[in-house]
């Protein structure tokens, strides 16, 4: 698949399947903007893509989702104006585990932290970004999201509640974007992956028994390919788009 010429904004680009993202897209043509929170880990993926791909445009926001607010949002806005004259996706992909916890115990600062992180920020930077993917041929806006989106379980307090949210706010933009925008809005489950986010969920979990960022990397081509564009279904799992994808 040929992304060349197209600009792709991911949050949490330093680790786990953010970096992995930004890697591949960028090996397929893409300029990446990298959106995180560590100065250090955004430097070194940007020289990792610089180094391989020297034709690109690449450009790095340091920015702490947990403290996004309208100015700072508009201050991503320019700082992607200043660099590229359209934007073609979004790749909503930061997230915080938050506390393995009871709700009667939750902390409400991390409660907080959790919430603005995982819900508030997209919700912000869609909002925010919008009308710089509007000039594009074929612009996307992919959530992500959990299998405790769609069921609570005990213990995983915040970030659940955030994923619930989160699967309105992306129903919300499909359903408002469906007849006044070229933009294609999706929500995903990557399911069980090995990253450190995992490993933080499931310490006695055998890293080595899951799939790894790379094997979810056509799933999100998918969402950025043509045959996308007439997909009437919103949220996708892996289990599902990996057969699809594998069976095209
Ligand atoms: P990860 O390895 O922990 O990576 C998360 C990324 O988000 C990191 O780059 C992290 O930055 C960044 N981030 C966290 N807080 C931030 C903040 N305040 N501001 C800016 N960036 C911030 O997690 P992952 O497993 O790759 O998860 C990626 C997405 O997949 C998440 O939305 C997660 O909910 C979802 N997901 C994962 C799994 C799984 O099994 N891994 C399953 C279902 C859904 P730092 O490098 O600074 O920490």
């Amino acid at each position: 698949m040929d992304l060349s010429n197209r600009t792709i904004l991911i949050t949490g680009a330093t680790d786990g399947i953010g970096k992995v993202l930004a890697i591949k897209f960028s090996k397929l043509g893409s300029n990446i903007i990298l959106l995180g929170r560590d100065s250090l880990k955004l430097d070194k993926v940007y020289d990792q893509l610089e180094q391989s791909f020297p034709s690109q445009k690449h450009l790095i926001l340091e920015a702490d989702l947990s403290q996004l607010n309208n100015e700072s949002a508009h201050e991503i806005f320019n700082a992607i104006a200043g660099e590229f004259t359209s934007l073609d996706g979004i790749i909503h992909n930061a997230a915080i585990l938050g506390t393995m916890t009871t709700l009667e115990d939750y902390e409400l600062s991390r409660w907080d932290e959790v919430l603005n992180v995982n819900l508030r920020a997209p919700f912000l930077l869609t909002k925010t970004l919008k009308t710089m993917l509007e000039s594009s041929m074929l612009p996307r806006i992919i959530f992500t999201s959990s299998r405790v989106a769609n069921v609570g379980r005990a213990f995983w307090g915040a970030y659940s509640v955030s994923k619930f949210g989160l699967k309105g706010l992306a129903e919300i933009f499909a359903n408002e974007l469906e007849t006044t925008s070229p933009i294609k809005v999706f929500n995903f489950d990557p399911g069980a992956t090995q990253t450190k986010m995992r490993a933080s969920a499931r310490p006695a979990e055998n890293p080595n028994s899951l799939k790894t960022p790379s094997d979810l990397v056509d799933c999100y081509l998918w969402f950025f390919s043509e045959e996308s564009s007439d997909s009437k279904q919103n949220y996708y799992e892996y289990a599902d788009l990996s057969q699809k994808v594998k069976a095209r």
